[in-house]
């Protein structure tokens, strides 16, 4: 039996396997997708403690390896269920069924869809929702950026050193994401705001030709582009827990800054949880309290 089965393995998962592995427990850390989580698409982190820039990839890589040379076992399984039988926890995938004494939840968050009817059938035709994954195929084209984040904010800066030029539309004429990105985007000659703005339309053939944007007056325009980069936030993926575990009415798992759900020995860590602020470092942080708590919850039971 494991001491503690974590599910996802992005920032908060790894770090609390961390945790877990110099308390000496056993780990299992299980993860649908790549290691990494959400980070490993951004192209540079530069407001991490003690490193002015990093790549997310090179950041993902080298918190798993320190994971996996801990002692923590990871599997890449995606969590179908867990059943709460008060000291023993059953976690299921879509490939096997392990027991353990307690969970984290650090299973993050996914890509927010525009919800258009034909964006999922253009996937990789023209559609993307990852600047560092697919950028390059871009070089010397016309692409545009949907969203005011962070996000949206540093794909845009990145795509502008590849593309010919970049739309950075946005629903507001105020960016949510920070401030020196945005003046550093205001310098770039190939950089074009499109504020007030949504995407009402996908003009495609075989592959997308333009984009239909809307502006709060609700006047239409289309912007030829070759690619569009969808960066408007995340949505958790916590329906599979939501049996056991409460969520509050946008989906994620109700905790405080002690990272404890409702349900005895299921903790919960990063994006997916209930807070104000969803950054590298909270994550991270969050995955050491609840790697903490886990332990004491184990050594309490243990007398
Ligand atoms: P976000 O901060 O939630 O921003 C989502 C953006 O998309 C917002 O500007 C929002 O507009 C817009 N939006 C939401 N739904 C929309 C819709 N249906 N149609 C059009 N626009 C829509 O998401 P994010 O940029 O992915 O960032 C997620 C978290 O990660 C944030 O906390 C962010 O700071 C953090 N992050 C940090 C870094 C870094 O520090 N280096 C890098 C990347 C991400 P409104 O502004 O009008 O709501």
């Amino acid at each position: 039996m494991y001491d503690i089965v974590i599910v996802g393995a992005g920032t908060a998962g790894l770090t609390a396997a961390i945790y877990a592995r110099r308390a000496a427990k056993k780990v299992l850390v299980l993860e649908a997708k790549s290691y990494g989580g959400q980070i490993i698409n951004t192209p540079d982190i530069e407001n991490y403690p003690a490193f002015d820039h990093i790549s997310g990839f090179d950041f993902a890589t080298k918190l798993y390896k320190q994971a996996e040379s801990l002692g923590a076992e990871i599997e890449f399984e995606k969590v179908e269920s867990i059943e709460d039988n008060g000291d023993e926890k059953k976690v299921k995938t879509d490939e096997n069924t392990y027991t353990c004494k307690t969970v984290i939840l650090a299973n993050g968050s996914e890509n927010r869809k525009l919800g258009l009817s034909n964006e999922e059938e253009l996937v990789g035709r023209g559609v993307s929702y990852c600047a560092t994954c697919d950028g390059a195929f871009y070089k010397g084209k016309i692409v545009a950026v949907n969203g005011g984040g962070n996000t949206a904010l540093e794909d845009a800066l990145y795509l502008s050193g590849i593309v010919k030029k970049v739309y950075l539309i946005h629903r507001r004429d105020e960016f949510r994401g920070h401030e020196t990105v945005v003046d550093e985007l205001g310098k770039r000659d190939n950089v074009e705001f499109v504020l007030n703005s949504t995407i009402t339309k996908l003009n495609a053939d075989k592959k997308l030709e333009s984009v239909e944007v809307m502006d709060n007056d609700g006047n239409k325009r289309e912007i030829a582009v070759d690619g569009l980069f969808v960066a408007i936030g995340r949505v958790p993926e916590n329906e599979n827990f939501a049996k056991l575990i409460n969520l509050d009415d946008k989906g994620y798992i109700v905790a405080g800054e002690d990272c404890h759900t409702n349900v005895p020995g299921i903790f919960v860590a990063g994006d997916s949880r209930t807070k104000d602020v969803r950054q590298l470092v909270t994550a991270a942080s969050d995955g050491a309290v609840a790697a903490e708590e886990a332990v004491k919850f184990i050594n309490e039971k243990r007398g």
